[in-house]
């Protein structure tokens, strides 16, 4: 076995046991297309009617929007559907509150067992939290952190950079790549979230994988 693959399989170990002690449900995947049929199969069962998503490039570079639409009972709740209009993804946005299923990534993972998130108006952050049964969370190795404060400084200088140049933003991070504080309207930073504890216990599902899957 290479020392890499020993490396991470170390790291996504211990990142698994901190979340379990956090009462999250953690699977580990080598793959991403792995980490997808198991969320279509084991996840989006037949008691899960509806799925609704959160803006998420580890979710826009994977196949399962195929592999749920694949499911003639399931109600898919597209909110990333860009021939919708602003108003139509609105709305979308509200229901996803009340699918069966949501399904996003997170922002980061730490190895003291939290899951942290920063959204602009808060609509993947409102589901984590409450609202939907379930809750599934691609996570790629490149999310792990060590701590809070590490993870904050990945999404302030890692992920909402990358997040602006993927929405082609104005903002000062997307031209220098890291955090400048901005104040004007294209500011995506608007709303923390930091998931200590999963209540009820496992409503949660992280599906950990050993690939970087995103940003
Ligand atoms: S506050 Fe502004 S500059 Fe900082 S990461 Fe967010 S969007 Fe970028």
């Amino acid at each position: 076995m290479s020392i890499q693959k020993t490396y991470w399989d170390l790291l996504l170990e211990a990142t698994q046991k901190a979340l379990e002690k956090h009462y999250f449900a953690v699977s580990r995947h080598e793959t991403l297309g792995e980490a997808t049929s198991f969320l279509a199969e084991e996840l989006a069962g037949p008691e899960i009617g509806s799925v609704g998503f959160g803006g998420s490039a580890s979710v826009g570079n994977s196949d399962l929007m195929a592999k749920l639409k694949a499911k003639p009972h399931l109600k898919i709740i597209d909110r990333n559907n860009h021939e919708a209009s602003p108003a139509e993804r609105q709305e979308m946005s509200r229901q996803c509150l009340l699918a069966d299923l949501f399904v996003a990534s997170a922002n980061a993972v730490t190895l003291t067992g939290e899951v942290v998130n920063l959204d602009k108006f808060g609509n993947r952050v409102a589901a984590i939290a409450f609202g939907p049964k379930k809750v599934a969370l691609l996570v790629g190795r490149e999310k792990i952190r060590s701590d809070l404060t590490e993870a904050k400084n990945r999404v302030k200088n890692l992920a909402s950079p990358m997040n602006a140049l993927r929405l082609k933003l104005p903002t000062p991070c997307s031209k220098t790549g890291h955090c400048h504080d901005c104040q004007g309207e294209t500011r995506i930073c608007g709303v923390w979230q930091v998931v200590e504890r999963s209540f009820p216990k496992g409503r949660i599902h992280i599906l950990l994988v050993n690939e970087e899957i995103g940003f």
